[in-house]
């Protein structure tokens, strides 16, 4: 039987601002989900019995800001009233930052939203590629929001996407987040996904590059301490090569319906997330159905599916024979092996060479040379290898 762990919800595909990279073809427009649809999705979610204890729910593919908050506290409400006793539901938004006020933190305060901001450093990074439909650079209004989220004392996250020229300059990357206080980082490079081609992985010499920039921010953040608390390539490394053997490692990415994702029009995708909304006339657009005509338990029946599934457990058995890093990976994202390799049923991508075997990499590397100095290699001897 499926287990969802993770909802994937776009409440709409409009975005208000129009960055360089972004995947999303739909984000012109202004379509909401309506009521009904989200009405159907829980009901026929809790009804199927996939899932356990711990459900998160993350509102994005789009700008989940353009919204009022009021959507929210209804869609929250609706949600509260269908759920299972015992249910624990955890709510986080990725945003751009850029509609953050007073009244969002207070929402984002009262019902314990985790909340996730885009910005890519500092302003000359970040306005590269982060851009209003006129053309305009976004930091400003990103910063702003991340200010105000810091005066109200609620917790985030940053999400960063690195480009070539942020990933040639960790120190002043690390001294923008001290700076601003951002506690939190996570690092993505700019991907192939559906039609978007990435340009980070033309540049020459960038797993060499990525290496070295994750390296030399652990280094500064160790050096540092209580500055940066969370560094999530080099926190997933570290839980994944410090593992103990009976732990398996769970990749929802290519688990049926692990992450089930829903579009503002009802439809509804699994595996990637990035997959909804990307245009494919082999799988269907992706597409398994939509809640508002189909049972959400027939939904792996689909022919769709089948190949779907059928293509991403080919991919990950290469990976298995082929990849010395499956243990840590357990066989990658569908979408970029999609988008790079041209099927599912393939293993190696440049998006899994830098994210997984290079942070994998820098964490054996640490360890390594702790085994060199002490006889019992613990993960807080890795961290501290760092300071040293
Ligand atoms: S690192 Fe790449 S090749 Fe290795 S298991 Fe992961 S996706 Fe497959």
């Amino acid at each position: 039987m499926p287990r969802i762990e993770l909802l994937v919800i776009q409440p709409t595909p409009f975005c208000n601002i129009d960055c360089r990279y972004c995947y999303l073809p739909d984000r012109r427009s202004k379509a909401v989900v309506a009521p009904e649809t989200l009405f159907n999705l829980f009901s026929q979610v809790f009804a199927s019995g996939w899932v356990g204890e711990f459900l998160s729910v993350v509102w994005h593919a789009g700008e989940p800001m353009v919204l009022p908050i009021q959507f929210y506290r209804e869609a929250f409400g609706m949600l509260a009233e269908l759920k299972p006793i015992g249910l624990r539901v955890a709510h986080s938004f990725q945003t751009n930052g850029t509609l953050i006020d007073d009244a969002w933190c207070a929402f984002f305060a009262e019902e314990q939203v985790g909340v996730g901001v885009s910005i890519d450093g500092p302003r000359h990074f970040h306005d590269r590629h982060r851009l209003t439909r006129s053309g305009r650079g976004t930091f400003d209004r990103t910063i702003a929001g991340i200010r105000r989220l810091r005066r109200h004392g609620i917790p985030f996250h940053v999400i960063s996407v690195l480009s070539a020229a942020s990933m040639a300059a960790p120190r002043e990357m690390f001294e923008f987040y001290v700076e601003e206080g951002i506690e939190q980082v996570c690092f993505n490079v700019e991907e192939s996904e559906g039609d978007h081609v990435s340009q980070s992985f033309r540049e020459a010499g960038l797993e060499a590059a990525y290496y070295r920039f994750l390296n030399e921010f652990w280094r500064l953040s160790v050096t540092a301490p209580g500055k940066l608390t969370f560094i999530r390539e080099i926190e997933h490394a570290l839980g994944q090569v410090i593992r103990p053997a009976e732990v398996r490692f769970n990749n929802q990415l290519v688990e049926p319906f692990a992450i089930t994702s829903m579009d503002w029009a009802g439809n509804i995708s699994t595996f990637s997330p990035e997959l909804l909304g990307l245009k494919n006339s082999a799988y269907e657009d992706f597409i398994l159905g939509n809640i508002n005509h189909d049972a959400l338990v027939d939904l792996p029946l689909r022919s769709n599916f089948i190949r779907m599934l059928a293509d991403i457990e080919a991919g990950v058995e290469m990976c298995r024979e082929r990849c010395e890093y499956f243990s840590v990976c357990g066989g990658g994202e569908p979408v970029n092996k999609l988008a790079e390799n041209g099927t599912f049923a393939s293993a190696e991508t440049i998006y899994c060479r830098l994210t997984k075997m290079r942070a994998t990499d820098l964490v054996l590397d640490a360890l390594e040379r702790v085994r060199d100095s002490r006889s019992v290699p613990r993960e807080g001897a890795v961290r501290a290898e760092f300071g040293r």
